[in-house]
């Protein structure tokens, strides 16, 4: 009898206990409403986009192609895309100021009609990334033609980074041509050195940065290149979702040797460099960065978990239980998974040149892009724990993942507000830039950095970054002048200045 009892208590209390937990899951589902800004649509603005799409072809037969060393040809070609520039934009080029700082990067001055207004200043990059050896026959489209072809700019570029620059002079031109000046002071800074592997703006972005600075700039914001406007990306959200990059992940290199003594092949000690590196990068692979869903991809699902339907909705407004299941299933994507820790990737590994000779010393490569909140010296101690071996010699360089900028500024929200306008239907979030880009040199002397360009991408067209057939609708070219001239007027207006 008493047995009996318990049991049927036992029962009641998980039924209990069930529900409670069911009730949550709704509640927690139910209680996150959409924080999608609403906004009255706005009429599109007026375009020329033939003309438009030309001026772009036209840059990207420039050939700014950024190698490792900056060469001759490419140094002309700089030059070459100033003049162009200065040519189909005069307008720009008489309402605005410009310098050439440290010879090829430009820096553009845009007076703004209240000197109290905080300045801003929006980048992109005049480089490009070379066409991948073996690649140029797969393009449907000679790379450097600047083809416009089935409603289509094609050519390196179009995307990263020339489209955005010339969306930014072809806003500035038709607001210049109409006379309208900015209440804040804008700068427009084009750096020449982006692409350039681990140098990365440091010719460029770095040097605009310090002319600011010496001049006694601050910067209420910077926007530059990032992340995009997505469609189908996000499986279970079938509107376009733009995520406004509000942080980027920092960049650290390790490199690791091991000596031993020589000699012939013939003659081998118990231990060899090449053995006990081999056994360390093994470990370092294995043993990864703890991987959480926190910070900034914490509120990333924050904003678009209301938008999902279904079961998808439950799991992502849950986080608090679903977090490691949905991090789990996410993660089985690449890109997914580098949001979620600091990625360990072996890349480089150099040792012995000849098959009967021991090498005396055995090195390899490691990279690091670290999460907010981890920092250099976190991820060393890991490693070096990870490791376990003190006769690997371990050095590095890199630098710390950006600052996280707030949701809360009025920049954001500017941001926001225009491609809500802009973009009709398009979800809003902040998110994690998993690559870096050279608006880091702008730390320093910006409140705010957000990085965010107005390009529409599918899944298919991701590879098209620094890939093959990298391309540009000329209706998305269109949509980003427009991002851009509204922005502007937003950032001027009153909404802003709360
Ligand atoms: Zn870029």
């Amino acid at each position: 009898m008493t047995a009996q009892l318990y049991r049927i208590r036992k029962t009641l209390m998980i039924f209990a206990l069930g529900a409670a937990l069911l009730i949550t899951l709704l509640l927690n589902t139910v209680r996150q409403t959409s924080g999608q800004l609403a906004v009255t649509p706005i009429k599109p603005l007026e375009i020329d986009q033939t003309a438009a799409a030309q001026r772009l072809a036209g840059a990207i037969r420039i050939k700014t192609i950024t190698y490792d060393e900056l060469t001759r040809t490419s140094a002309t070609e700089f030059l070459r895309l100033h003049a162009y520039l200065a040519q189909k934009f005069p307008g720009v080029h008489r309402a605005l100021k410009r310098e050439i700082v440290n010879n090829y990067s430009l820096l553009y001055t845009w007076q703004g009609s209240d000197p109290s207004a905080r300045p801003i200043l929006f980048m992109a990059h005049q480089d490009v990334v070379p066409i991948n050896p073996g690649t140029q026959q797969a393009w449907q489209s000679e790379p450097f033609a600047g083809t416009i072809r089935g409603g289509y700019v094609w050519g390196r570029g179009s995307w990263d980074d020339k489209g955005n620059l010339l969306a930014i002079m072809e806003a500035v031109e038709l607001l210049a041509a109409k006379g309208i000046k900015p209440r804040q002071t804008v700068y427009f800074g084009f750096g020449h050195d982006e692409e350039a592997g681990t140098r990365n703006g440091e010719d460029g972005a770095r040097m605009i940065a310090a002319l600011l600075k010496s001049r006694g700039v601050k910067l209420d914001f910077v926007l530059n290149e990032g992340l995009l406007i997505t469609q189908g990306v996000m499986k279970g959200l079938d509107s376009p979702v733009a995520l406004i990059g509000i942080a980027e992940k920092g960049y650290m290199t390790l490199t690791l040797s091991a000596e031993a003594t020589g000699g012939h092949s013939s003659m081998p000690p118990s231990r060899s460099a090449i053995g006990s590196l081999s056994a360390a990068l093994s470990r370092l692979e294995q043993q990864q960065m703890p991987a959480s869903i926190r910070d900034v991809s914490s509120e990333m699902f924050a904003a678009v978990a209301p938008e999902f339907s279904g079961i998808n909705r439950v799991f992502l407004s849950n986080l608090w239980l679903f977090g490691p299941l949905v991090r789990m299933q996410l993660e089985k994507q690449p890109s997914a998974r580098a949001m979620f820790r600091t990625t360990t990737a072996l890349t480089v590994i150099r040792a012995g040149n000849k098959e009967q000779v021991l090498p005396v010393k055995a090195e390899a490569q490691v990279n690091f892009r670290l999460l907010p909140g981890d920092s250099q010296q976190s991820v060393i101690r890991h490693a070096k724990e990870a490791v376990a071996d003190d006769s690997i010699r371990i050095e590095a360089r890199g630098w710390e993942a950006s600052r996280v900028s707030t949701t809360g500024s009025a920049a954001y929200r500017a941001i926001n507000r225009t491609i809500r306008e802009v973009f009709p239907g398009t979800i809003v979030a902040p998110g994690l830039m998993v690559g870096g880009t050279d608006s880091r040199f702008m730390e320093e002397i910006a409140d705010h950095i957000y990085r965010f360009s107005p390009v529409r991408a599918e899944i298919v067209d991701l590879p098209r970054f620094h890939g093959i057939n990298e391309r540009i609708s000329v209706s998305n070219f269109a949509e980003m002048i427009r991002f851009y001239h509204r922005l502007l007027a937003n950032v001027s207006a009153g909404d802003y200045a709360e």
